[in-house]
């Protein structure tokens, strides 16, 4: 990170900062590696709340759901087979997805489950819905548990980030699937930009970058070279297939298309939230999430608590400041509001799953604190006098 970089921006308009790094292909994410971050133009405002503003303003939707609806029809099958794929395990926008696909635009999708590391009860009782309730064909692919638990403890290690495994096949599962299946299309829901997890020049596309589930040489999975892990581990090829990315020329020669749907209708995370519990029975969690104030997205994975922990070590920026940032942007809360939740709720440890993580990992308590303050940057967080953690460079209401 370079010393510009290190110097914390926050937004004007919603809470982020410029330390919130942009979704990544995966397999090149290596220890100690530089990433890009959250752009924040010269007026202060963050390209997630430019692009917000586009799209209550600027943005044709009548004409984008045109677009959507030629290419529908262009891939649209009547013989009986799946004409797209949606990859998903029951959370709100993968069943808004393929339920607005098969039934308001009368497609034939396939949905595809990379299954979460270790699912919640919740998470569980939303995909039987997502399937059951909502009505969808469904592919459900689980992964070896004795790799999956070292493979999610290095990467908690290595990079903390220990839902970095089945991120791998939240971005590679359904592509492979697609090219199995000769299905050529694929749908996800929330453009990246919607969070600040890309630059502007996505916001011209419907598009998911194709090399972000590419390879062609030296993939890394958990922070590690593959050659390493299979030394360290004596993993074979077969163990670490579910993890590895698909080589770029199987790509370049598929005819696949990866498409945001969010990017061709208006996407609005509380909209999402009804249509999906409407339409597919989905519920949101019993009990609020630690660390932030909803019950109602990313609740299907215990390791998800733990992840969004580790953002906040890593990057200052937590699961509160996510979920109220986009709501400043959908209209629902103002800044103040925003900031008051973040400091109720901002870093809060999530102790619910906690521990079920860390057995997983197979790790101790002790070990596991000893990770996460090892990632604690410099330039984000100090030891006050009493021994305790505070963040710098924070907005003066959250230190
Ligand atoms: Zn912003």
């Amino acid at each position: 990170m370079s010393k510009s970089e290190k110097k914390v921006i926050h937004c004007k308009r919603c809470v982020l900062t410029n330390q919130k790094p942009h979704s990544i292909n995966e397999s090149t994410n290596k220890v100690g590696d530089g990433k890009k971050y959250l752009v924040i133009h010269p007026d202060g405002v963050c390209v997630a709340c430019k692009y917000s503003d586009k799209k209550n303003v600027n943005i044709n939707w009548t004409q984008r759901e045109k677009e959507l609806k030629k290419i529908l029809n262009k891939y649209r099958k009547s013989n009986g087979e799946y004409d797209c794929i949606v990859p998903g395990s029951g959370g709100k926008d993968s069943c808004t997805v393929a339920h607005l696909l098969k039934y308001k635009y009368k497609m034939n999708p396939l949905t595809v489950t990379f299954a979460p590391t270790i699912y919640t009860d919740i998470g569980k009782k939303n995909m039987d819905s997502w399937i059951n309730v909502g009505g969808f064909d469904n592919y459900l692919f689980k992964r070896n548990g004795k790799v999956s638990s070292i493979l999610t403890r290095e990467a908690f290690k290595n990079l903390l980030h220990p839902m970095q495994p089945f991120k791998f096949g939240i971005k590679t599962f359904a592509a492979k699937m697609a090219l199995k299946l000769n299905i050529d299309l694929i749908f996800y829901g929330e453009p990246f930009l919607e969070y600040g997890s890309s630059d502007n020049k996505n916001e011209l596309t419907p598009d998911f970058p194709l090399e972000m589930l590419a390879y062609d040489k030296n993939p890394y999975i958990s922070g590690l070279s593959v050659n390493t892990l299979k030394k360290k581990y004596k993993f074979n090829d077969n163990d670490l297939s579910p993890y590895m990315p698909i080589k770029s020329r199987d790509i370049k020669n598929s005819k696949i298309k990866i498409l945001f749907l969010g990017w061709f209708l208006k996407w609005n995370p509380q909209e999402i939230y009804y249509y999906a519990s409407k339409n597919c029975g989905y519920v949101p969690d019993t009990q609020r999430i630690d660390g932030t104030y909803g019950r109602y997205a990313g609740v299907d994975d215990k390791i998800e608590w733990l992840h969004f922990f580790c953002h906040y070590i890593k990057f200052g920026i937590g699961r509160c400041r996510l979920d109220a940032s986009q709501e400043i942007r959908s209209g629902h809360i103002t800044r103040e509001e925003a900031i008051a939740l973040c400091k109720k709720y901002e870093g809060e440890v999530p102790t619910r799953y906690l521990k079920d993580c860390f057995k997983f990992m197979k790790i101790t308590d002790l070990e596991g604190w000893k990770i996460i303050d090892k990632f604690r940057p410099k330039h984000l967080w100090k030891k006050n006098k009493q021994n305790k953690w505070i963040r710098k460079q924070e907005l003066k209401e959250l230190v």
